[in-house]
Formats: structure tokens, C-alpha cells, sequence
């Protein structure tokens, strides 16, 4: 599976739209693990996870649905074929949450069955002995709140679009078929889907029937995947969908999209086909499934997911060509591809193991990168990888993990990221050659079967004859990497080079001191001189006898270890890597050296990298740099640097300016607004424009809010760049535009625009009309925009809410709805107090002043009288009235 956050670290390149909650699909999983967790103390057995026995092997498993895409319910039919496998077997549980069981059929005679809300259980009337074969058949209903989605028009989606779509991993199938779902057990399946005619379905393996049923007018699309898999990888989409088709030997291969979307297809689907050539030379495995579709669906729970022979990717991958290459399917359609073999093929046996599955799936999708971008693109990749988790905090949790509560907490950086690094240094220790031939062994001696770790290291060790268990106890049973301070110097008299190593990583039951080969380059006039040493101490000193002093010290020069070192060389060394064309990562870590430094030097060598580098990834990074520099200097640097031809470079030096507030800066994004053409760019402009706040930028933004565009992320830019300003002006606007063109924002979009406005509103003094309007989509049947627009009115602060937002506190069932009403009811309780205290406060001096001046009218009549009956004694200071000392005893 592909995580959207985690795409989004994984691969610059790749922009998957905002994220969708995919916690409506993991609710009822967290709450039900997380009570088992609360009664297991840490020192409890069953805080750590293991996979389930099995007492039966399942055989085959026959699914037949009918969806009903008005009520947005399915009617299943379940047949599970099995053998006990060494006890005589008397009661079958299956996982089945909130699955409406109507009968139950067995070959075995049935005694009784029961269905609980989490699962169903059936009871022989005699056991049934090891080895017999028996099925049972379940009828049943269900309205799926997780694993099985629609997307109708009644709930906002195009008209002409109306699909659903399943989402099994990590365990959630039990939400639409009753099953055993856990990964450790794998059995063949098919799937019936009973549709319209028209619409389209499309499930794991080959298509066998489709047959229209005389009686009901439905088409029976039957699927069956003849090779066993796992119950998590089993899918199923259904609705109306056009296809493109492709062929890779004799392997069909094909792209669905909804009808409305289809125009974007061919850019995501390009190089599958090359692809899976590619992965078949590099894995030594031929594509091991009938075929391979892929289906684009409307706001996806993920990225992407690795169904067998099916994957399903978000909408949000689809891209036009003006966006060039901001958005690149490739990565995405690479990983999910790759899990073809790692994850389908081969199957973490249980959760703890899980960096088999996703550490391959996003190696592989670097490999693939290499082989389509180069070297340099590669080893950036690797790089870019490693920084998005070594400054993670409390980052004391090994790979293989298992005190997790929800096995979807285990879908991090330690699997992704970390998981490819794990194999990179495995490849880097036994050379390209050796490596792939551990792979394909490893993958043919455990086909269609599960695998854990040490299966992996058995072949590693088998075929090198080298022991690889420190390796695997240091990198994957134990957490962290070495963070390394390198210390460097020359002696001229004896002609050593000094390297001083220390680990300075804390040490601790969970992190070890590292044992790991380094190598290290000395460029010297005569070429380089290339070592490598053993770290295995806390420090360590090492000496290297050259010709000459070295005009560079490159220490790990082509990354092949996952390690956080601090190593500055002196700035002659720096300005030398910088020059030198050949090596990619030693202009990188320059750039990241000269960051920040205010001397003349390092800024124009960070200018003439930006503008003269061969590789993107540098002149990306030096524009970065420049920012982090933040000088008048840096920012006329950045300035005369943003015609750039790469659109990623071009983007990245207009967030960068960005990052300063000058008119410079305005004028050159008013500039790109006026010659750009890419709209992922312009969208950078107008959010540059969130900082100025004027009459100009507040026309622009205007204009932008009502404009068309791919994704419409011209309007949603503008959304954002109002929010910025904070001015309630944008409040009629903004309401206008969601209101009328709510069919043109995508749900993340629109819902952006719900926040922005509770934002913009939140100090006024009349709510009424943004307070209705967020009220209004609180049962919005888009998820998100249901959540948002409850959060929303937390935000709001308006406690005419308060009524309505607690209505959605009272559902019986945790849910990510009632959790933002109660986060919403709490925000505006918390208001109310001040409020209402600020109120009555203002109403008392009102009192007051009323009071006074009715005082003043009384004392000035009293003094009228005075002088009226005692004219002799009017010059005389007054007696003080009764009334001021009893306003004076109020006070108190
Ligand atoms: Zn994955």
C-alpha cells in the first residue's frame, strides 16, 4: 500500500493532492485494539503480536455480490472450502464486522451458528476430522462503513462516475466478507460482481464469465484468481469506467479511470508495460499473475494498493501535460507494481514482518528510477529518502516490530523508507549480482507461501556464505542508525590522513553500537584513492597513508550507508566537490554545507549551482540553501535565478522567494502569473500573494477564486492565500464560490475552503450566515467534508452551534465524526465562558451608565428642589445621595 503522506516523503516528484481520511477505514480496528491493549500491560504476553494459529487450511473461497448503489449496500454470497489441518475441527470463526448474516449452509451438519458484531461463528454437530474437505456458504447483507466504498452522485460525485471500490489491507475485508483475515493463510478465490448493464467490475485474476441474468437484468462479471493469496489483497471495484489496454508478452494490461477523468489516463498508464519488462530482468522472476490492471477511483483511502493482479491508485495521480513533470504517476504505478512480487507473491507472514512487503516495493521503485532517470536521480532519491526520517524523534523502535495496537500503526518510515535503505545496504555488501540472485531465490523458494525476516537472511547467507545475522539483528530487530562525528586532518611530515570516527547515537537496550564497512575516498592529483574501513567502536581513530594531501575526503562517497553523519570538511574541500561534475553526492552535502552561510563565496557558488548544475536535484537544493542563507544577497541570487527550464527547479525558487516578504518578491510572482503557463507554478504565485495584503492582491485573488483549472488548484491557492491574509472581506467571496462552484473543487479542496472560512469568520461579530452554511454540510455524505465542516465550526467559535455539534457527540459508535464533534464541542464550551463573561460584563456597565445618568437626573432634580427651598444655602457642596453609596456597595 502506499500511504499519501508517505508518497509525498518518498518521492518529490510524485504529488498525490491532499490527504483524504483514511482513518474512517481504521476507527473500529483502533478502538477495538486499543481497549485489548489497555487491559495488556506492557509485561503482558499479549501486548506483542503473533500470527493467529490456523486450524483449518482455507482452500478456496467464493465470493458473489450484488451491489446496490442507491442504499449503497451490498447482498453476498460467501462459500469457504477448507480441511482442518491436524485436530479434529467442531467451530469455525471467522472475522466478520457488522455483517448482517442471514443463513448459514454447511456439507457438515451445522449445529448452530451465531454472528456477533466482529464475528461469526458456526458450530458443527460433529467435529470434522484432519484432511476432510468441507465448505460452508454464508448469505448475508451489509451497509460497509470501512473496506467497501461507493462513490454515487447522491454522495457529490460526477454524475456518469457512480463506482465503489474495495480496500482490504491491513484488515478490513472482514467488513464486506465474513473471512479469516489475516495474512498467514492463502487459498484461490473468485468473485461474481451482479451489475448494471454498462457498468464495468473488475476483481483479482482472470476474467472467466459475464453472463446477464433474464430475471434481474444484472450482468454476473466472474473473476478467479487460481494462484492462492492472502484475504487482504482481495478487491473489487464496480461502476462505470472506460479502459486503455496494453500487452507485455502475453500478460494483458490494463488502466480504468472514471468516464470523466479519462482524458488524463495515458500519461499515467505510459510506461507500465516497460515497466513490467524492467522488473522481470531486474527481479529474474517473470510476472507471476494472469494479468495486471490498475484502477484509478475517486478519493482512494491511500495512494495506492497492491491487490492481486488489480491495484487500485487515487484519482489524484491522473495529471494533464501543462503540469509537466510536477506530477508523475511513475513512482506510485512502480511501487504498487513491484508489490506484484513483494507483498502478492511472497506475503509477510504477520504485521511485524511488514518491511518485506513495503521495503522492496519502494527499493524497487527507486531502481526503476535509476534505470529511467540515471544514476544521479537514483542516489538523490536514496538521499532524499533518508532525510525525511533520520531526524525523527524517539526514533527507538526496531523494523520488525511487534507491540503495535493497530496493525495500520506499523505503516511507517521504519517499513517504507527505512525498509528500501535496509536492502540498499544489503545490495551495497553483496554487489548487484549477488543481490539479485539472493532475491530470486528467496522469491522462488517461497512463492504463493508467506515469509519473515530470517527467511530473507537464510538465502542471503546460503548463497554469499557470509553470516548476515548481525546485520539483520543491528539494522532490523534493533532500531536507529549510527549518527557518526567525523573528524578529519593531514600530517604533512608522515603523509597520513586522519579520519577520527565516533558513534555518538544513544545506546540503549533498543539501539546498538553499530558494526558496518565504510568506504572512504581521498581525491588526489594522481586520481582518487579509494579504502574501506570497519567502525565497530564508539570511536576510533583511522590512518591512511597517501602521496599527497587529498583535495578531497569523501566518506561514504556512494551512499551505501544509512547513517546521520556530521563530516565538514574545510571550504577548499567543499568548493572542490562543488566543481566536480562526476560526483552528484558530493555536490549535494556542499550545497547543504554552504546552507545558511552569509560570506559573498558561498552565495555565489550557491548562484552558480542553482543556474549551472547538471542535475536538478542540485540546483533544487542550492535554491533551498539560498533561502536558508536569507540574505539581501541570497535573495537577489534567487531573483536572477527563476527562468528555469526544469518545472521542479522553477517551482522550488518561487517557494523559496516565497520564504522572503519584499515587493522583489511580490513583483516577480506577479511576473510568473502573468507568464506561466503550469499551474502547479502559478499556484505558487498566488501563494506568495497570502503575505501582501492590498487592494491589488485582493483582486488577483479574486479573479484566481473563480477560476478554472486542473484540480482547480488555482482557486484552492487563492482559498489558501486568503486564509493567509486573514481578512473577513474574503468572507462573502469565498462563501459565494463554495456555494455555487462546489462541483469544480476536489473533496480535500472544498473542504480547505469549509476551514478557511471558519477561520476568516472566527472574530466577527455576526456568524449567522457562516455558521448555516457549515451547518448545512455537517451531514454531507463526503466524509471529509462531513468532518471538516464539523471541525469548522469549532473553529468558528459561534455557540449557536453548540446544540447541533453535540448531536454528533451521541452516536454510540467512536467514529472520526464524533471524535471532531467532541474536539469541536470543547473549542466552543472553552469559548463560551469568556464570551458570555465579556457579555455580561458589558451588559453591567451599559446598567451602570443608565443608572448614572437616571442618578445625575434625580440628583439634579433633588438640587433644583435644594435650591428651591433653601436659596440661602445653595452655594453649598451637597449632601452625597443615598443612591451613590449603594452604587458604591455594588461595586464592592
Ligand atoms: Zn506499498
Amino acid at each position: 500500500m502506499t500511504a499519501r503522506t508517505l508518497g509525498l516523503i518518498l518521492s518529490a516528484t510524485i504529488s498525490l493532492g491532499p490527504l483524504t481520511g483514511s482513518a474512517e477505514t481504521v476507527s473500529r480496528e483502533l478502538r477495538c485494539y486499543r481497549a485489548t491493549a489497555a487491559f495488556a500491560p506492557v509485561d503482558s504476553s499479549a501486548h506483542r503480536k503473533y500470527a493467529p494459529d490456523r486450524e483449518i487450511d482455507t482452500l478456496h473461497l467464493a465470493l458473489d455480490i450484488t451491489p446496490d448503489f442507491k442504499a449503497r449496500t451490498i447482498k453476498g454470497q460467501a462459500k469457504l472450502s477448507f480441511k482442518p489441518i491436524a485436530k479434529p475441527f467442531r467451530e469455525l470463526r471467522l472475522d466478520a464486522v457488522d455483517l448482517a448474516i442471514e443463513s448459514v449452509t454447511a456439507t457438515e451438519k451445522v449445529q448452530a451458528w451465531q454472528a456477533t458484531d466482529k464475528k461469526l461463528i458456526v458450530t458443527f454437530a460433529e467435529a470434522i476430522p484432519p484432511d476432510r474437505e468441507a465448505s460452508v456458504t454464508i448469505q448475508y447483507h451489509a451497509e460497509p462503513t470501512a473496506g467497501l466504498y461507493f462513490r454515487t452522485p447522491e454522495m457529490g460525485y460526477k454524475e456518469g462516475d457512480t463506482h465503489l471500490f474495495t480496500q482490504g489491507e491491513s484488515i478490513t475485508s472482514r467488513h464486506w466478507f465474513p473471512c479469516f483475515d489475516e495474512p498467514n493463510e492463502k487459498f484461490t478465490s473468485e468473485i461474481t460482481c451482479r451489475v448494471p448493464e454498462g457498468m464495468t467490475a473488475v476483481s483479482n485474476g482472470r476474467l472467466v464469465s459475464e453472463a446477464k441474468d433474464a430475471a434481474t437484468g444484472l450482468v454476473a462479471v466472474r473473476w478467479l484468481q487460481d494462484k492462492p493469496h492472502v484475504s487482504y489483497l482481495i478487491a473489487l471495484v464496480a461502476g462505470y469506467f472506460n479502459k486503455l489496454e496494453a500487452k507485455h508478452r502475453d500478460v494483458p494490461l490494463s488502466f480504468y479511470t472514471p468516464p470523466s477523468a479519462f482524458k488524463e489516463a495515458p500519461n499515467s498508464f505510459a510506461e507500465t508495460a516497460g515497466m513490467v519488462a524492467f522488473f522481470e530482468e531486474e527481479i529474474g522472476v517473470p510476472y507471476p499473475w494472469a494479468k495486471y490492471a490498475q484502477v484509478c477511483v475517486n478519493d482512494f483511502v491511500a495512494g495506492g494498493m497492491e491487490n492481486t493482479t488489480m491495484t487500485i491508485l487515487t484519482d489524484g495521480t491522473l495529471h494533464p501535460a501543462e503540469t509537466e513533470n510536477l506530477r508523475e504517476s511513475y513512482p506510485l504505478v512502480a511501487h504498487e507494481l513491484v508489490h506484484m512480487w513483494f507483498g502478492d507473491l511472497v506475503t509477510c507472514k504477520d504485521w511485524s514482518h511488514l518491511w518485506l512487503n513495503e521495503g522492496f516495493a519502494t527499493y524497487y521503485e527507486l531502481l526503476y528510477d535509476r534505470h529511467r532517470n540515471g544514476r544521479d536521480s537514483f542516489l538523490y532519491g536514496l538521499y532524499n529518502s533518508a532525510r525525511g526520517f533520520l531526524d525523527h524523534p524517539n526514533d527507538t523502535q526496531p523494523i520488525v516490530y511487534r507491540e503495535f495496537n493497530s496493525p495500520d500503526e506499523q505503516f511507517g518510515f521504519l517499513v517504507y523508507p527505512k525498509g528500501a535503505w535496509v536492502l540498499h545496504m544489503l545490495r551495497s555488501q553483496l554487489g548487484e549480482e549477488l543481490f539479485r540472485r539472493c532475491v530470486r531465490a528467496y522469491l522462488q523458494r517461497h512463492e504463493y507461501d508467506t515469509v519473515v525476516t530470517e527467511d530473507l537472511n537464510a538465502v542471503v547467507e546460503e548463497l554469499s556464505g557470509r553470516s548476515f545475522d548481525q546485520f539483520f539483528d543491528q539494522w532490523v530487530y534493533h532500531a536507529h542508525q549510527p549518527e557518526l562525528e567525523i573528524g578529519y586532518s593531514w600530517d604533512e611530515q608522515t603523509r597520513l590522513a586522519k579520519l577520527s570516527i565516533r558513534q555518538v547515537q544513544a545506546l540503549s537496550d533498543r539501539v546498538l553500537l553499530f558494526n558496518f564497512p565504510l568506504p572512504v575516498r581521498f581525491v588526489t592529483a594522481g586520481g582518487p584513492v579509494d579504502r574501506q574501513i570497519r567502525v565497530k567502536e564508539k570511536a576510533e581513530d583511522f590512518h591512511f597513508a597517501l602521496p599527497e594531501a587529498p583535495k578531497m575526503v569523501r566518506v561514504d562517497p556512494d551512499l551505501t550507508l544509512l547513517a546521520k553523519v556530521n563530516f565538514q570538511p574545510p571550504p577548499p574541500m567543499l568548493h572542490a566537490q562543488l566543481a566536480d561534475t562526476n560526483d552528484v553526492m558530493g555536490r549535494l552535502l556542499a550545497v547543504a554545507q554552504l546552507s545558511g552561510r552569509h560570506d559573498h563565496e558561498s552565495v555565489a557558488k550557491l548562484k552558480e549551482r542553482l543556474n549551472q548544475d547538471p542535475f536538478y536535484g542540485v540546483r533544487l537544493e542550492a535554491s533551498k540553501a539560498l533561502r536558508a542563507t536569507h540574505t539581501d544577497e541570497a535573495l537577489e541570487a534567487l531573483l536572477a535565478s527563476t527562468k528555469q527550464s526544469d518545472a521542479r527547479v522553477r517551482r522550488q525558487v518561487l517557494d523559496d522567494l516565497g520564504g522572503f516578504y519584499r515587493e522583489s518578491v511580490l513583483a516577480a510572482a506577479r511576473q510568473c502569473l502573468t507568464n506561466e503557463h503550469n499551474p502547479d507554478i502559478l499556484a505558487e504565485a498566488i501563494g506568495i500573494l497570502g503575505a501582501h495584503a492590498g487592494p491589488d492582491t485582493r483582486e488577483t485573488l479574486l479573479r484566481f477564486l473563480d477560476s478554472e483549472s486542473f484540480g482547480n488548484v488555482l482557486a484552492d491557492a487563492a482559498v489558501r492565500a486568503m486564509r493567509a491574509q486573514d481578512d473577513p472581506a474574503f468572507i462573502a467571496p469565498l462563501l459565494a464560490a463554495l456555494e455555487k462552484r462546489e462541483a469544480a473543487f476536489t473533496t480535500g479542496g472544498f473542504a480547505e475552503g469549509l476551514a478557511a472560512l471558519a477561520h476568516l469568520a472566527r472574530n466577527e461579530e455576526t456568524k449567522d450566515q457562516v455558521r448555516e452554511f457549515l451547518l448545512r454540510h455537517t451531514n454531507d455524505k463526503k466524509k471529509r467534508v462531513q468532518r471538516t465542516a464539523i471541525a469548522a465550526l469549532g473553529a468558528l467559535g459561534d455557540t449557536k452551534a453548540i446544540a447541533a455539534v453535540e448531536t454528533f457527540t451521541r452516536a454510540a459508535k467512536d467514529s472520526p465524526e464524533r471524535r471532531a464533534a467532541e474536539e469541536a464541542l470543547r473549542k466552543l464550551r472553552a469559548g463560551k465562558k469568556p464570551v458570555d463573561e465579556f457579555r455580561d460584563l458589558r451588559n453591567e456597565v451599559l446598567g451602570l451608565q443608565k443608572e448614572n445618568r437616571e442618578l445625575r437626573k434625580d440628583f439634579d432634580d433633588l438640587k433644583k428642589k435644594f435650591t428651591e427651598l433653601v436659596p440661602a444655602r445653595s452655594a453649598e457642596k451637597p449632601k452625597p445621595a443615598p443612591a451613590k453609596l449603594k452604587r458604591g456597595k455594588r461595586a464592592a
